[in-house]
């Protein structure tokens, strides 16, 4: 299906797969979109059809709904040919939450990247209080009040919660090929809205399964973990951004979120100047302000009402920005009562 729009960025005239069924982006491959219960309120999974059967591409969260859309497809439209792979792209829960049980139901071995794996791993072996102790830590050196530094070290380990046990993986590098019907798909792993994301991309029919890092409509949550809070992701996620410059219109891309689109280049130069734009307020408020904590720079980046699950991408996504600042050497970073600060240099 080739692109009609010449140069811009322009969503694949198809609409979204309603609840239960498929829709054919190529004739090996297949768009499906799960409910999920939060801003945003879903997310697309894909399947690919190969000569073994359906091999999957990403799972949901761990909850009953996700599982009523799996038995759906399972009985309805992929019914009739064994599963023959799960791939896992990153570690968030709508991603890896369900892995466990569709391993269980469908017995198909299950991929993913040795990074995300490991990421997930940890954040599942977190105790109740090991995990609200570390997030009511982490937002006091954000400087978030006591409130809610309080409120979170009584919630336990909120990852556990969306995603479920892991099933025994098979970990696979970047030089990974999965081969479906009519291609091949090579995997790349890269930094920024995950620790080591997993696409897909097929070269010779320019098809490029970017999953949640060039998402069309909203800028993917770029985040420091709370494992290693000082961490550059906003750099890397830049790496990826510019190395994306040069996909042309000719290319779709097919997102983990909203619609598949053409026009990646352009939605790469947007996001970094996105990214671009949010650094210079934060930069304005440090000069207007003074030193900024990371509470006040997500009140800057952020301004509206945040649920507790926003609440922790956005305080993780203002420090990303942060941090950025830091390794570029425009800000430098001091601690005052346990609270971290960042002055502008
Ligand atoms: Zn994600």
């Amino acid at each position: 299906m080739p692109n009609k729009n010449g140069s811009d960025m322009s969503p694949l005239p198809i609409n979204p797969p309603e609840a239960g069924s498929l829709v054919a982006l190529a004739d090996d491959l297949y768009w499906m979109r799960f409910t999920l219960p939060f801003r945003l309120n879903h997310i697309n999974l894909y399947a690919f059809d190969t000569k073994d059967g359906w091999l999957l591409l990403d799972c949901g969260i761990n909850s009953e709904a996700i599982a009523n859309q799996w038995a759906m497809m399972l009985k309805g439209p992929l019914a009739g040919r064994p599963i023959c792979g799960i791939i896992v792209s990153h570690y968030h829960a709508d991603h890896v939450g369900y892995a466990g049980n569709l391993a269980k139901i469908t017995s198909a071995p299950v991929y993913m990247g040795a990074v995300e794996h490991e990421q997930a791993s940890w954040g599942l072996a977190q105790s109740d209080e090991h995990a609200g102790g570390l997030l009511a830590k982490t937002y006091a050196r954000f400087g978030l009040s006591d409130g809610v530094v309080n409120r979170v070290r009584q919630e336990g380990n909120y990852y556990r919660k969306l995603a479920g046990d892991l099933p025994d993986v098979t970990i696979i590098e970047a030089s990974q090929q999965f081969e479906t019907k009519s291609g091949c798909w090579l995997a790349r792993f890269d930094t920024g809205h995950s620790p080591g994301h997993m696409s897909l991309s097929d070269f010779d029919r320019k098809l490029h399964i970017c999953v949640d890092f060039l998402l069309p409509r909203i800028s993917p949550n770029i985040s420091v973990s709370l494992r290693s809070i000082e961490l550059d992701m906003l750099g890397h996620y830049y790496k990826y951004l510019s190395q994306m410059l040069s996909l042309d219109n000719e290319w779709l891309v097919i997102p983990g979120h909203d619609w598949p689109y053409f026009g990646g280049g352009i939605r790469a130069a947007e996001l970094i100047e996105h990214h671009n734009s949010r650094l210079e307020l934060l930069r304005d408020a440090a000069s207007n302000a003074g030193p900024v904590s990371t509470a006040d720079a997500m009140k800057v980046l952020f301004a509206f009402d945040l649920t507790d699950h926003e609440l922790y991408f956005a305080s993780c996504e203002a420090r990303a920005h942060l941090n950025h600042l830091v390794a570029r050497d425009e800000m430098r970073i001091e601690q005052v009562a346990g609270i971290d600060y960042f002055h502008n240099n």
